[in-house]
């Protein structure tokens, strides 16, 4: 439920997958903490903002996921922005993916390294660029699940071409992590995770229900980002409350039952939007194209009055012309009300 204007509306717009910013262990969690620690961490975590907990966190992290270390960061956009930039120089090529993330495009932008788009999931095209381009350093920049689009990105084929022409493959995985059939995400399930080739990005904002952000690589790629990683160094650690709560959410994220509940609710979606314009996307983002983007206002209004909250996504979010509603799905829903929204979505459609 979501409360805008007066009104209770169905929320189907929230990257909190599973629910978990309002599980009671998890506020529990920070609760405790909160009494213990305090609000703020007070400094970078290498002047004095350091605590157990953020180590803590960061070996179940990497753990999970099946790397060699983790390391947390303020948020998505901050880990992206200061990934790039430390890695990246300007004798190297970053080759991206056209729909990456923004906090992508702007940390490739920051790096001052020659950039590369090739179009959406395109191996092919990736493939003739890299043969074409000489670069000090080669890296294939990637979203897991693409967040306007729910799509995957073709990960095998992009490792790949990774060791095919020497390329480092970072992929952010914020919404496949926690939501895939596989809750470690689109790296795991592609059977890629750990590999010293790769480095995963994920956020708590999203399936976790919190706020922070962490990378994935080998030992020492992570060494070397404490060393470099100018969006952490000079950034005040997350509070410790955010950590001790987020060490809960990945407990809730292993036992599984809610990213199940999250996979049931795809599957209902899937089977009951047949005839309507959705892609065939198999995550808990399912776009509706509907094109211009007045088009997309009108539906979102009138489902608005039906009482579900959709929003309308409007370039430059999306490419001109792919105007939509971006539906997320969360385990909280339940089969009524997905049923109930494409009724509605139905119904305006035809009017
Ligand atoms: C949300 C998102 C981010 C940003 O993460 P925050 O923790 O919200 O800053 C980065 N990348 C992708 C693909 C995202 O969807």
């Amino acid at each position: 439920m979501i409360h805008a204007d007066g009104l209770q509306l169905i929320n189907f717009s929230s990257n909190d997958y599973l629910g978990l910013s309002n599980h009671p262990m998890v506020v529990q969690a920070a609760q405790d903490a909160l009494a213990q620690h305090g609000l703020g961490s007070g400094a970078s975590r290498l002047v004095s903002g350091d605590a157990p907990v953020f180590h803590e966190l960061e070996h179940a992290l990497a753990e999970w996921k099946g790397y060699e270390a983790a390391l947390l960061v303020g948020s998505g956009t901050l880990a992206n922005i200061g990934l790039l930039h430390a890695i990246a120089g300007r004798h190297d090529v970053l080759f991206t993916d056209r729909l990456i993330h923004a906090s992508l495009v702007d940390g490739a932008r920051l790096s001052t390294a020659k950039v590369k788009r090739f179009p959406h999931r395109d191996v092919g095209a990736l493939e003739n660029i890299l043969r074409s381009t000489q670069a000090h350093r080669r890296i294939i920049v990637t979203d897991g699940v693409f967040s306007m689009d729910g799509d995957i990105a073709p990960l095998s084929e992009l490792m790949h071409l990774a060791m095919e022409y020497d390329a480092l493959l970072i992929v952010d995985d914020a919404h496949g992590t926690g939501t895939m059939p596989d809750p470690r995400g689109a790296c795991a399930m592609a059977g890629l995770s750990g590999s010293d080739r790769l480095v995963e990005i994920g956020t708590f904002g999203k399936a976790f229900g919190g706020y922070g952000a962490f990378i994935l690589g080998s030992q020492p790629f992570i060494d070397g980002l404490r060393q470099r990683l100018r969006t952490m160094i000079y950034s005040t650690a997350l509070p410790c409350a955010i950590a001790q709560a987020m060490l809960v959410a990945l407990g809730l994220i292993r036992e599984g039952t809610l990213t199940a509940r999250l996979q049931r609710n795809i599957e209902t979606f899937r089977r009951c939007s047949e005839g309507l314009p959705v892609t065939a996307s198999p995550t808990a983002i399912q776009p509706v194209i509907l094109g211009e983007d007045t088009r997309a206002l009108a539906m979102a209004e009138k489902l608005r009055k039906k009482g579900f909250f959709v929003p309308a996504i409007r370039p430059p979010t999306v490419p001109e012309g792919t105007s939509r509603l971006r539906i997320t799905l969360s385990s909280l829903h339940d089969t009524e009300e997905i049923a109930h929204l494409l009724e509605a979505i139905r119904t305006c459609l035809h009017e």
